[in-house]
């Protein structure tokens, strides 16, 4: 049997990612995120795909193309080639949002082997915001001014108790892992954060979102726009624009913009009804969350509401 030879292999790497490797990026008033570490480039997407496509794309397509259309077709395995590691500093109710995330690699501190970490997040009087009427898990605005400060005002008071009742059971020799039940959510926690892109992106389209808690949008613009786009630019692109500022278009939403696009008012009000998105003739008009979110969709895509005159009163 012919004896095969291999090339001696150089390690990708990413220059513009290893400028910046330790150093935190500041998020929230005490929060942070660091690359520790990370496995892969573009090209070790691009060197996966033409392993699974055959040697033959290579001709085919220039790298960007091919990143774009795997991104384009959910071809995702390829970016699993790429790994990172992240140290995070997060207050904990953001971290528990973080946490349902379950295909990374997770290391915590840990709270009942070490003191917990002196730090909570702070809100600023001008910082507190309302509960969005629209969206029940959302916010939009913010309280006035006297509030904020009253609120904050508050909020240093709960942060200084906890920690001395805190501070008083560890002095008094309580376990660490009960001294700890009362301290607030908005306590720092700090952890290791492995994963792999494919994965990280799907964390970033869902954290990115205006419909993401802010506290973790934060951290995922962050962790996108700093740090993704660094490290795998072309990816970070293709994401952008097949991805995160993308617009997904339902069966019902074809039909509907199809009727629109033809000038059939009526024929796309008459869809509406057949979906359930409106109400029968002569019913009363409700809210109706898909209704509205196609809505927002034609609203991006420059288009009339047909059935705007008869949601008008809600
Ligand atoms: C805006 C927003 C609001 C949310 N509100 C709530 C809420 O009110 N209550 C709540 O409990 N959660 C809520 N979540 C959390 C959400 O339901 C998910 O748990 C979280 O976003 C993690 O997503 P994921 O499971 O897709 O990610 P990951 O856990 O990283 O998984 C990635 C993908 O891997 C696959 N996968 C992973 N594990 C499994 C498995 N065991 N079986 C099959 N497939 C698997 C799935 O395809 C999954 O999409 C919310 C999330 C967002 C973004």
């Amino acid at each position: 049997m012919e004896e095969r030879t291999f090339e001696h292999l150089e390690r990708p790497t990413v220059p513009e990612l290893d400028a910046i490797l330790g150093e935190p990026f500041k998020v929230l008033d005490d929060g942070f995120v660091r690359v520790v570490d990370y496995m892969g480039t573009d090209s070790s997407i691009v060197q996966a795909a033409r392993v699974s496509y055959g040697k033959g794309t290579k001709q085919l397509r220039q790298d960007r193309g091919l990143i774009r259309y795997l991104l384009r077709h959910h071809h995702t395995t390829p970016l699993e080639m790429c790994e990172i590691k992240l140290h995070v500093r997060v207050p904990m109710d953001a971290w528990r949002q973080w946490i349902r995330h379950r295909t990374a690699n997770v290391n915590e501190y840990s709270t009942r082997y070490s003191l917990a970490i002196d730090a909570a997040q702070r809100t600023t009087p001008g910082e507190w915001r309302m509960q969005a009427v629209s969206n029940r898990q959302g916010s939009e605005g913010f309280v006035d001014a006297a509030q904020g400060a009253h609120f904050t005002e508050q909020e240093t008071q709960l942060h200084d108790l906890a920690r001395s009742i805190y501070t008083e059971r560890i002095n008094a020799g309580v376990a660490r892992e009960q001294a700890r039940k009362d301290l607030p959510l908005a306590t720092y926690t700090e952890a290791y954060w492995k994963v792999d892109l494919h994965n990280l992106l799907h964390f970033l389209f869902l954290r990115m979102d205006a419909h993401a808690q802010y506290e973790i949008r934060a951290y995922a613009d962050v962790i996108g726009k700093e740090i993704v786009r660094r490290w795998c630019p072309e990816a970070w692109d293709a994401f952008l624009d097949y991805r995160s500022n993308a617009m997904e278009l339902t069966r019902i939403d074809s039909d509907i913009i199809t009727a629109i696009n033809v000038g059939d008012d009526l024929r796309a009000i008459n869809l509406a009804r057949s979906y359930e998105l409106l109400p029968q003739e002569g019913e009363e008009v409700k809210r109706n969350m898909e209704r509205e979110e196609l809505e927002e969709k034609l609203r991006r895509l420059g288009m009339r509401i047909p059935w705007e005159d008869l949601i008008s009163d809600l």
